[in-house]
């Protein structure tokens, strides 16, 4: 099958979290598979051009409409670690890509209603026809409403997959945008069946157009599809996504197995695999060498993720100092993109500086994390709420233990090693809590770093139960493949 995926982000060219993983990891295996994958992409000016290889040319001269007149854009072409993308640059006053960020700007809506647009542009005047289109996110919710009501004759059959990787963030926004890219017809957008918000009836919402337009809908993970219908974290699309049910599925992300390998990842010291685990600790110690932390008998606990209200930045902030409290130390390596968020981690940072079983990286430092996973051993994931979640499918590959609380996608892999009532004692993979407050992330600490502590052989078991478990992105790319069979014949 021929599948294009557009997307604002792909790993390791353009990443700010999970989504840019998800989309070279589910290409990368739905290639091995068997499928023809390309990757469409913003050209951003500050992504990593180190990891592109052969950029050329692709399409010289790509006019696309853009309200009354045309936009001139080129296309570019090369190959992301043996993906082959394409980077869209428009040469626009608005400068859509050349800010030097991804995302951030006060006009985002119309610059990914803009590279959406544009997508669309390349793949009619390209010629390229592929069976199904995999869309990522709100920045391109628009892709299936513009493929079916304006390019339905250019393009011929294709099929739309969309993936919903966080409800939070949905495009909201006015009209303008339908002016903007040729779909006018404003009384017969906001309509409720179609793109109008579900809360504010003067708005429209990018994420609702993809649910309503796409011919099939997934999210993260089983858990998460459920709570986005029926609780507050589908942030006002429930009761739509309820209305397509039958079109609506949760699919568990995976994680790329050769990026994320203990046994030959290159940003790590000492490789090891479950039949060598002494390895990690020689990990953790060039992780406290580089971190000046020091070199005691005390187990090591890290966060790695977005410093935003998302991952529960207060049990965060808690985390820290119940480590120190608990003879434990921790490691933090997060970037805030909200201004009160970073100041309160900056002073964190210099309030304890001098601490030697302390440190916080604050920014974004894909190298470190590598060491961070290896030398670590228990990561705290204590989101308000989370889609799938990464970091902890990472932490079981390096054998670092998960200590999460229980929503989203973290139901869906994680096993609490003292409770779990569904799994025998040999099948569960970490500590599970599920209340917001302190009392909560403690009582699932106090657990782990006991056991650690106490029953060291138990430790290294609930290590090795872990490492077991198989979330590479096999399984989920079957998943994906399924549903776009289903799809491409119905
Ligand atoms: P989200 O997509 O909500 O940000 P996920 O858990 O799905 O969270 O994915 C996070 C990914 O981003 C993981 O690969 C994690 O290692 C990485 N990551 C997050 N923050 C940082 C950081 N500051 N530096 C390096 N990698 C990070």
């Amino acid at each position: 099958m021929y599948i294009v995926q557009i997307a604002s982000e792909c790993a390791p060219v353009i990443k700010a979290g999970g989504l840019g993983d998800v989309v070279y990891g589910l290409s990368r295996e739905l290639e091995n598979q068997g499928h023809t994958v390309e990757i469409i992409l913003p050209k951003y000016d500050c992504m990593r051009y180190d990891h592109i290889w052969g950029l050329h040319d692709a399409y010289r001269d790509l006019w696309v409409p853009w309200y009354g007149g045309v936009i001139h854009c080129s296309v570019y072409c090369g190959w992301v670690h043996g993906r082959l993308c394409f980077f869209i640059e428009p040469h626009s006053q608005e400068g859509f890509f050349n800010r030097g960020y991804y995302y951030g700007g006060d006009d985002d809506n119309m610059r990914f209603a803009f590279f959406s647009k544009a997508a669309l542009e390349f793949l009619f005047k390209s010629n390229k026809r592929p069976d199904v289109i995999h869309c990522h996110d709100w920045q391109t919710g628009l892709i299936p409403v513009m493929l079916f009501d304006n390019y339905k004759y250019e393009m011929g059959n294709q099929r739309v997959c969309y993936t919903i990787h966080n409800f939070k963030h949905q495009g909201i926004g006015g009209s303008e945008v339908l002016w903007a890219t040729g779909l006018n017809q404003e009384s017969y957008y906001f309509q409720t069946d179609r793109l109008r918000d579900n809360f504010n009836p003067f708005a429209l919402n990018f994420m609702k157009g993809g649910i309503v337009y796409s011919n099939f809908v997934t999210t993260v993970s089983p858990h998460h599809a459920w709570e986005a219908r029926c609780t507050e974290v589908g942030y006002g699309l429930g009761h739509t996504l309820h209305t397509y049910q039958d079109k609506f599925r949760g699919v568990l992300n995976g994680i790329d197995y050769d990026v994320w390998n203990p046994e030959s990842d290159r940003y790590i010291p000492h490789h090891y695999s479950k039949k060598n685990l002494e390895n990690k600790a020689k990990n953790k110690q060039a992780l406290r060498e580089r971190l000046l932390l020091r070199d005691v008998d005390k187990p090591l606990i890290c966060f790695i993720g977005r410093l935003d209200d998302q991952k529960g930045v207060h049990l965060v902030h808690h985390a820290i100092y119940h480590s120190l409290l608990k003879d434990a130390q921790f490691v933090l390596l997060g970037s805030a993109t909200e201004a009160g968020i970073n100041t309160h981690f900056r002073h964190e940072k210099q309030f304890l500086n001098d601490n030697p079983d302390v440190h916080l990286e604050l920014g974004f430092n894909e190298e470190l994390s590598h060491l961070i996973y290896a030398g670590a051993d228990m990561i705290v994931v204590p989101s308000n709420f989370e889609p799938c979640g990464l970091t902890q499918m990472i932490g079981f590959r390096y054998g670092t233990v998960p200590i999460v609380r229980g929503v989203g996608g973290l139901v869906n892999t994680v096993f609490d090693r003292d409770y779990d009532q569904e799994r025998l004692p040999e099948q569960r993979n970490g500590y599970v809590f599920y209340e917001t407050d302190y009392a909560a992330l403690e009582s699932a600490m106090d657990r782990a770093i006991g056991l650690w502590y106490h029953a060291p052989d138990e430790f290294r078991q609930l290590v090795l139960q872990g490492m077991e478990y198989d979330y590479s992105w096999t399984y989920p790319a079957k998943d994906y493949s399924e549903i776009y069979e289903y799809i491409r014949h119905k």
